[in-house]
């Protein structure tokens, strides 16, 4: 038997066990031994009878003495009843429900180990343990089970259809002693000394087998020292895949682009206003890596409304001043044309040619766009997916802008790499995400935060109603109105179902513009709209023409009306806490005090602990790892194909400190490894172990 022995080939594991574990993932020994336990159980309480005591955990070591199906007027309950005795004076009740089964397996005169919750009996007064577990001791076939399920500190698995917790118990029991090679262990020697950490084999087999004298509390936390060396492996080798990754694109040529005069007094005539001092550290960050002759992979973090997107334009002038074209790639169409109407308001002067090529384009109009991106007539061409069709050809594509949303795979983000020769790249996100779920996602780029608000702005006020008050918020949309201000009204999008949605928002629409706002501008917005009428409704909102506009989630990023000082959030309790962020992000962008108004129904738990987050906080780290705590970070970008590596041992959550650990030691290990040949071992095991899993596309 070795690590990649199949699990039916160990005794006790048949086709139908079988199919079971492999339902769940595990189907060599190696899967079964990488399965750790749910928690722990101390049953090491072993007692005789006569000191029981009601309300404790403990084990007893008896005989059975009589055993019977009770004679219930409900059969099909079929309720088994034992008494126990050990030579004390008073025995022990057994009770099991539907244990019609243990009529064969526990006869009197057997010797066997309970273990249980000790009650006292209302009916009799005995003392009694309802569903103990047993273990048969010195019996035949279980014979090598003796102090398996009881005496020790007893793992509890979580269960594989009918593969129980026992089942599970039993069946490592029988690798275990049967399993003579140990395990290689590839995890760095200096680095395991340092740290103190058992070899893999010790490891997994404390982990399924605690020694007596390890503590509880430490083994239930994830923290005995086999625990983090199991913890500590998984991420050390995502985090060295990562960073071989990182290094092997560094090392690749790429343009270096030149920061020239004329780059600088360009970048100087198109800014409308002083950047902050994050936005000039920034910007400095952008332009020393594009100016390396190698490709940028950098990721752009800053919360919303602290300035990307002139970063980016910044970034883009560098580009095109050295003569190259520029690809900005948004999520969502309505997306693709904000970003359009900016960098075209801001590249106005400099005679800049910028272009929009999305899925409503008609075919004509697409033809000829793309005509003009070949010749290289178009300096930036801002689009969605439709930039990923094969036949878009560049002339020159030397800097790639993805405001990545979360959206995009790496597959997708390729594709338009791909089109420039080693264009430089820069992932922009649109709210922040936490530095835990930033280092296994985005491990492979370089990081730049904007970490400070323009000035001038005023908090946004968060505030929430229940739905049967809005009558209250409607006329503080009315005030605002009053003022000259502008209103957001959004509806959530249910189970990405845009059509619902529309559907709302429509009703929405005709309700405030008919009744409750007579006299205004409503403007309507939703997904669903053939894409001319989208942006001149924005444009029209831009310009004032609307005071109001109600608007799916759609609106969710990039939209950019300084005058609006009105989120309403319809439904709240259906958004995601960084969704709501990102939409309270579109208010507060101009001097005047602006409001995000949460309206909801009825509140469970956490959507009661995400309102509260809102009206407390404005801070959009904070926020986000809220939400991840909230949603589980598998959860947290709202997309199935998010790119988040599956782990086995290792949680985001729970084990954050030991992957800032791992990292910390992949990076020094692969910058400075002991010796080019353990650099080479490691590299080999990652590809063979874990490239698949970590989505690791290459390494090394
Ligand atoms: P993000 O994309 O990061 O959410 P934007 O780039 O849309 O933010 O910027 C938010 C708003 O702040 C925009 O109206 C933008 O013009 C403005 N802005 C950005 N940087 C500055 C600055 N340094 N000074 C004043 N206003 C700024
Ligand atoms: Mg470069």
């Amino acid at each position: 038997m070795d690590l990649n022995t199949p699990l039916t080939y160990v005794k006790g594991v048949g086709p139908a066990r079988g199919a079971m574990l492999e339902a769940k993932g595990l189907s060599t020994v190696e899967d079964l031994l990488l399965y750790l336990p749910l928690r722990y159980e101390d049953r090491t309480n072993l007692k005789p009878i006569a000191q029981l005591a009601p309300g404790e955990m403990a084990v007893v070591i008896c005989e059975v003495r009589t055993a019977r199906v009770s004679a219930f007027k409900r059969k099909n309950i079929g309720m088994f009843e034992a008494t126990f005795g050990d030579g004390s004076r008073t025995t022990l009740l057994g009770k099991w429900f539907h244990g019609g089964y243990l009529a064969n397996v526990l006869v009197p005169g057997m010797r066997v180990a309970l273990y249980g919750k000790v009650e006292l009996d209302s009916w009799t007064g005995q003392l009694l343990i309802m569903h103990p577990e047993y273990e048969v001791m010195g019996g035949d076939e279980e014979e090598g089970e003796a102090g398996l399920h009881t005496g020790r500190i007893v793992p509890i698995y979580e269960a594989a259809g009918k593969v129980t917790a026992k089942i599970f118990r039993s069946i490592l029991k029988r690798v275990f002693d049967s399993f003579t090679g140990g395990m290689e262990d590839v995890l760095p020697e200096a680095i395991r000394e340092r740290l103190k950490l058992p070899d893999r084999w010790t490891a997994t087999k404390n982990i399924h087998f605690p020694p007596e004298t390890e503590d509880l509390r430490l083994l239930n936390a994830f923290r005995s020292q086999s625990h983090i060396r199991m913890i500590f492996e998984e991420f050390f080798w995502l985090e060295t895949g990562i960073t071989l990754k990182r290094m092997k694109a560094r090392a690749e040529t790429g343009i270096a682009f030149e920061l020239h005069e004329k780059v600088r007094g360009t970048i100087k005539q198109m800014l409308p206003f002083k950047p902050t001092g994050a936005q000039k550290r920034v910007l400095a960050e952008i332009a020393k890596d594009m100016a390396e002759p190698h490709p940028m992979n950098r990721l752009l973090q800053g919360d919303v409304g602290s300035g990307k997107t002139i970063v980016a334009a910044e970034a883009a002038i560098i580009a095109i001043e050295n003569g190259y074209q520029v690809a900005l790639l948004a999520p969502t169409e309505i997306l693709a044309t904000q970003h359009y109407l900016s960098f075209r308001r801001l590249f106005e002067k400099l005679g800049y040619v910028v272009a929009s090529l999305t899925g409503s384009n008609t075919a004509k109009e697409k033809t000829k766009l793309k005509q003009f991106i070949a010749d290289g007539f178009v300096n930036i061409v801002i689009g969605t997916h439709a930039l990923l069709e094969a036949d878009v050809e560049f002339q020159k594509l030397g800097f790639v802008i993805i405001d990545e949303q979360h959206r995009f795979g790496v597959i997708q983000r390729l594709k338009l790499i791909e089109k420039g020769q080693r264009p430089d790249v820069l992932v922009m996100t649109a709210t922040p995400i936490p530095r835990t779920l930033a280092m296994t996602m985005y491990g492979d780029l370089d990081t730049s935060i904007i970490d400070e608000l323009p000035p001038g702005r005023k908090p946004v006020r968060t505030q929430h109603f229940p739905e049967d008050r809005v009558e209250q918020v409607y006329s503080l949309i009315a005030q605002q109105v009053e003022l000259g201000r502008q209103a957001y009204v959004v509806y959530p999008v249910i189970e990405e179902s845009e059509t619902q949605a529309m559907k709302a928002a429509q009703a929405m629409h005709e309700q405030l513009s008919r009744f409750v706002f007579p006299d205004l501008r409503v403007g309507l917005l939703h997904g669903k709209m053939p894409s001319d009428d989208k942006e001149a409704t924005m444009v029209a909102f831009q310009r004032g023409e609307y005071q109001i506009l109600v608007s799916t989630t759609v609106i969710e990023v990039g939209v950019d009306v300084p005058n609006a000082t009105v989120m309403l959030i319809e439904q709240a309790e259906r958004f995601g806490l960084s969704q709501m962020h990102q939409l309270r992000g579109r208010v507060g962008r101009g001097a005047e005090q602006s409001y995000c108004i949460l309206v909801t129904g009825k509140l469970n738990d956490t959507a009661k602990e995400r309102i509260r987050t809102m009206v407390e906080s404005s801070d959009g780290f904070y926020i986000a790892e809220m939400d991840m705590k909230l949603r589980g970070p598998g959860e947290f970008f709202g997309t199935k194909q998010s790119g988040l590596p599956s782990l086995r041992i290792a949680n985001i959550l729970r084990d954050a400190e030991i992957l800032e650990l791992a990292r910390a030691e992949a990076v020094s290990f692969v910058e400075r490894p002991p010796s080019p040949d353990a650099l080479r071992r490691v590299a080999s095991w990652i590809q063979t172990h874990w490239q698949r899993r970590y989505g690791l596309v290459q390494v090394g």
